[in-house]
């Protein structure tokens, strides 16, 4: 890899909008904007428990993890038709080719829906028809990763396998998220070993609240590609060395862990001490609509209050597609973008894109 020039930090934010980059940790449900709930709620005929768009925002105050998630699964209570799936994650789409996403791998909730008599195909259709139009429309590449909710049985996680797999061509992989303490990997390891058996791609959220004997169970017992969140590794020099030699992507969330009180202030994150210890760290978005910012939002606050350099940057986008589950082809055209992308902003830090 080149060394990149420094760059002053006032043209950081300009670079870390401009460069491509790809988001591999993006729950679709979580990216359901106040004004379009409220729409869908009105079209659905759904009684939201809050009286006014204000009021849901302001309610987005959260204390910790179940805090957010109450509010989350009653927003997604709007979503009955295939068109809801699709508007959710078309707008969604348009915002991450806004922010120069070439590439998302999207995380949507099944059981959400089929817990309220959705049907699963309403769900998968909806969403993959808009990843589909995206494609050709917006040039983003985007796929789905199904997630189990830790927080309900195994048993459960078995029959929402079983429900999705007319569907297996419309999604890659599996994930596990939800609330995460006192729901450790292993009660999924039945899941895990089916899915793999199955050729779907595996990743888990882990040491997002949870310890980092989470961490290890997600890579030794789920046996994941990437591990979703990862901040507490930094607890356990021992996890650090397993996820750098093994090159094992953690997909973190900055203004995620910021509203749920992972950290207490962003300049506390230890994003760039992972980063600089040599693991493949990347930026992501999580939950945008109730953590008040998109990927680029990640970014540049990112940079704000811990001062990222460009070096930083181009590693950080670099690791995005290198992480991604795209195939080599596309991941190396993504990355000669992005190469492309910096010499030019070398040459002219001030230029218009
Ligand atoms: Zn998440």
């Amino acid at each position: 890899m080149y060394t990149i020039p420094s760059i002053p930090a006032d043209r950081l934010p300009e670079l870390l909008r401009r460069m491509p980059k790809a988001e591999l940790h993006i729950h679709i449900e979580g990216s359901l904007e106040p004004e379009l709930m409220f729409a869908m709620a009105a079209r659905n005929g759904v009684k939201l428990p809050y009286a006014s768009v204000d009021e849901l925002r302001r309610a987005y105050a959260f204390s910790n993890l179940q805090s957010f998630l109450d509010i989350y699964y009653a927003g997604a209570s709007v979503l009955l038709h295939e068109q809801d799936f699709f508007d959710m994650a078309w707008a969604y789409l348009q915002r991450a080719r806004a922010d120069n996403v070439l590439r998302a791998d999207i995380f949507f909730d099944p059981q959400t829906h089929t817990a309220r008599g959705v049907a699963m195909g309403t769900v998968v259709n909806g969403l993959y028809r808009a990843c589909r139009q995206a494609r050709t429309e917006l040039g983003v590449d985007a796929e789905l990763i199904l997630c189990f909710l830790r927080h309900l049985s195994e048993a459960e996680a078995f029959d929402t396998l079983e429900q999705a797999l007319p569907h297996r061509d419309k999604f890659i992989g599996v994930g596990l998220d939800s609330s995460e303490v006192g729901h450790p990997p292993e009660k999924f390891a039945r899941v895990y070993a089916k899915c793999r058996e199955l050729g779907l791609h595996l990743v888990a959220h882990a040491g997002e609240e949870g310890p980092p004997a989470y961490v290890w169970t997600a890579l030794d017992l789920l046996k994941v590609e990437r591990i979703d969140h990862g901040v507490q590794s930094s607890k356990d020099p021992a996890l650090m060395e397993r996820l750098k030699q093994d090159r094992i992507a953690l997909t973190v969330c900055p203004l995620s862990n910021l509203k749920l009180c992972v950290f207490p202030k962003l300049a506390d994150h230890n994003l760039k001490q992972l980063l600089e210890a040599g693991l493949a760290v990347t930026v992501n978005s999580d939950d945008p609509a109730y953590f008040g910012g998109y990927i680029n939002d990640n970014f540049v606050q990112l940079h704000e209050a811990v001062g990222l350099t460009a070096q930083h940057a181009y590693q950080l986008a670099r690791n995005s597609f290198e992480a991604s589950f795209a195939p080599p082809e596309l991941k190396q055209r993504y990355v000669e973008r992005l190469d492309a992308v910096f010499a030019r902003f070398q040459q002219d830090p001030t230029g218009a894109p």
